[in-house]
């Protein structure tokens, strides 16, 4: 599942004081990828797909064009962007999935889904769809936990499929019990965090949702209110949000491009416009959100001076923690929690978030 080159890293586990950390297993220079890494399982924000912001069901990747989302965002269908080919977006390869519709990037996203959790969670059309079970679980969950989003209940729906599935469900069930567990006291905090004050009747209502949608004898444990809230509590506390723009992709490309003093000033002006438009129209809800577990990042610890950071080079899920400054070999991995959505921002916004 979890896949990449981890060969830049090692994760030590039972440390005093801190359990699991990762470190460096040899030198990297600064701006180094240390390693890339796909989650075991993630999922897109409800809101934000309800806002119609398009991306692929597994992989997370942006299925607009720059252009075309920017239309959309400034509602101005002659909105016309330079530089096309700095976007490549190639959508003669997206394909859905043949009972529900879901919208993939590629035919390789639509069949990993499907026999990895897919399968389970797909809604044929046979239900009328507000009254499918995981529609009410969308629906309940939307009215709970309102943007900005940081969190998505289709993460467990999706865990839970995820070992229903499986060849080897134990295993299954290992690779997600490798993620750091809280305690009572944590898991009471996180829940009112994401839930808000009368977090013990919402959770209660979502296991109910969740139990019928998707109950499985051999995870029983997950469905106990005591199991549900720690599932809930390591959701909170791994997930990792994942932010992918066609849009980004697009600047990224404009600033590689060898123009004359005069014209890159110009598409510089342009680009500061389109953010300053879509700043109007949809503030800072530009990407297509989600939040996802990855294995060798949750292993990070957090430090505000950290020397690593992570980054969406790719326009998907594709995780990559990148060394910010020169890390010798044993050498702990940190990053800093905080920013990782504001890192994979083209430059333009970056210096607007740091005014
Ligand atoms: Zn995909
Ligand atoms: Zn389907």
């Amino acid at each position: 599942m979890a896949a990449g080159d981890s060969s830049g890293v090692e994760v030590r586990l039972n440390l005093p004081n801190k359990g699991r950390a990762l470190f460096a297993s040899r030198d990297h220079a600064e701006g180094e990828s240390l390693f890339e890494e796909t989650p075991i399982v993630s999922a897109q924000f409800l809101w934000n797909k309800l806002y119609k912001y398009a991306a692929c069901d597994h992989c997370l990747r942006s299925l607009e064009t720059a252009q075309g989302m920017c239309r959309r965002l400034t509602n101005n269908p002659s909105l016309e962007l330079p530089h096309p080919e700095c976007c490549p977006v190639d959508d003669s390869a997206y394909v859905s999935c043949p009972h529900c519709q879901k919208v993939y990037c590629s035919a390789t996203c639509r069949d990993r889904a499907w026999s990895q959790y897919h399968m389970t969670l797909c809604r044929r059309a046979s239900v009328s769809d507000d009254d499918h079970p995981l529609a009410k679980l969308e629906e309940a969950w939307r009215n709970i936990h309102y943007p900005p989003e940081t969190c998505s209940i289709m993460l467990i729906a999706r865990m839970i499929a995820t070992v229903k599935q499986a060849k080897d469900p134990s295993s299954a069930l290992a690779a997600f019990s490798q993620f750091c567990h809280t305690t009572v006291n944590e898991e009471e905090e996180i829940a009112h965090k994401l839930l808000g004050e009368t977090f013990q009747s919402h959770l209660e209502l979502l296991r109910s949702l969740v139990t019928g949608a998707l109950y499985e004898e051999q995870l029983q444990q997950w469905f106990t209110p005591e199991g549900f809230k720690s599932l809930f509590a390591l959701i909170g506390t791994n997930g990792q949000g994942i932010g992918t723009s066609s849009l980004s992709v697009w600047v990224k490309g404009c600033d590689l491009l060898t123009l004359g003093d005069e014209e890159r000033e110009s598409l510089d002006t342009l680009i500061d416009r389109v953010y300053d438009d879509l700043d109007k129209a949809c503030g800072q809800f530009l990407n297509c959100e989600g939040s996802g577990l990855y294995s060798l990042q949750s292993a990070c610890n957090h430090s505000c001076d950290a020397n690593a950071e992570v980054t969406f080079p790719h326009n998907d899920f594709t995780l990559c923690v990148k060394a910010l400054r020169a890390i010798k070999q044993g050498e702990e991995v940190c990053i800093c929690y905080l920013s990782e959505c504001d890192v994979e921002r083209s430059r333009h916004s970056r210096q607007k978030i740091l005014k």
